[in-house]
């Protein structure tokens, strides 16, 4: 039985890494700012503290001396909605970067013998990214840096944090760059919530022969790595002796409106796409519309390389049980907000 401790477990990738380390036997401490919203505390984690990792006391309280692994998955993040208006710029990069300074430097101090941490696919280059078809996220490609994002930004500074303090400290890191996860149990309405929750949302609150809308012209591209393999992908990561970092992600790219007609199939409604740009899209929301680079696609060959494992689920099984679980929560609310109506 490992002791292990999850910085961010209260939030999506957390709490089901927390259900499946949990049941494999081991000592789960969560610690996040908040509760988790979907799952019972008693099913991912033997002790729950909320408390918040931009303050060092905290940190210091959370990781004891004898803990076998760290995942550092808590950051101030979000969906498209959060991250690329701007108007969050300051708060996700302080906030991330102060939670990533005091948790290298405790897990140093205390140490951890091995520390993962969460990184995105947001933190390669904006140039190479702007052919739909033909992005290139090679791990190689990081450099020279130029993310089309502060998230990217502080993601990218904060590799380079626990990699300095791998080579400087001989701390045992495991770095990933994620790339779009999803799945039930996530974030999906709000803002927050990402493109797979977002759609399979629309059209789960919309009757037969209504229109949902996708932002942009929907030709923008991406890939999306189903939640149960992401974690799979994470635990191989932390049992191999990798140290670099390594996207994990599925390299099943599609645009966003061929992401939008999958729920609509999966739904078996009959629903249109209204996509929504330009001035036509300010003048109903008020702000420019928030895209993200034009591509992106995992590409797998290093990992595959260094630690002999492939995703192989197609996107529509994931999007089948994420579109399930949100028409459910759809349907609760549905009910909750008739109940506060009439009584
Ligand atoms: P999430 O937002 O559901 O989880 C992050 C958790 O961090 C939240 O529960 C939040 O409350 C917690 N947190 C934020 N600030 C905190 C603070 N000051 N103190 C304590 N807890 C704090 O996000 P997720 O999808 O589970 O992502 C986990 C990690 O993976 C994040 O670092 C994220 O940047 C990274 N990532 C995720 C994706 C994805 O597609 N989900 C893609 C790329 C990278």
């Amino acid at each position: 039985m490992k002791k292990i401790v999850i910085l961010g477990g209260g939030g999506f990738i957390g709490g089901h890494l927390g259900k499946r380390l949990k049941k494999e036997g081991h000592h789960i401490r969560i610690c996040d700012i908040k509760k988790h919203e979907y799952f019972d505390h008693s099913e991912i984690c033997d002790e729950f503290i909320v408390g918040d990792l931009t303050d060092p006391s905290v940190v210091k309280l959370v990781l004891e001396e004898d803990t076998d692994e760290v995942y550092q998955l808590a950051a101030d993040m979000g969906g498209a909605l959060y991250i690329f208006t701007g108007e969050h710029d300051a708060d996700v990069m302080h906030n991330s970067a102060m939670i990533n300074l005091n948790v290298a430097r405790e897990c140093t101090i205390k140490n951890v013998k091995k520390v993962f941490y969460s990184s995105s696919a947001c933190m390669y280059p904006e140039h190479n990214q702007l052919d739909s078809n033909n992005p290139n996220c090679e791990e190689s490609s990081a450099y020279p840096a130029n993310p089309d994002s502060e998230y990217g930004w502080e993601k990218l500074f904060s590799e380079r944090l626990y990699l300095a303090y791998n080579r400087n400290y001989k701390l045992n890191v495991r770095v990933a760059r994620f790339h779009n996860i999803f799945g039930p149990q996530g974030t999906w309405k709000g803002g927050k919530e990402k493109s797979p929750a977002a759609m399979c949302r629309k059209v789960a609150e919309v009757n037969n022969n209504e229109e949902i809308e996708v932002w942009g012209n929907g030709m923008q591209t991406r890939s999306f790595l189903y939640i149960d393999e992401c974690i799979e992908a994470v635990l191989r990561l932390m049992e191999s002796d990798f140290s670099e970092p390594v996207n994990i992600g599925s390299e099943e790219m599609v645009s966003i409106n061929e992401l939008a007609q999958m729920a609509i199939d999966i739904s078996n409604k009959k629903i249109k796409i209204k996509n929504l740009e330009g001035q036509e899209f300010f003048d109903k929301y008020g702000f420019k519309c928030p895209l993200g680079v034009k591509g992106r696609n995992s590409h797998n060959k290093l990992y595959y390389e260094k630690i002999g494992w492939k995703v192989s689920q197609p996107l529509r099984v994931g999007m089948e049980k994420t579109y399930q679980w949100i028409a459910e929560q759809v349907a609760i609310s549905t009910t909750n907000s008739v109940s506060n109506v009439f009584g």
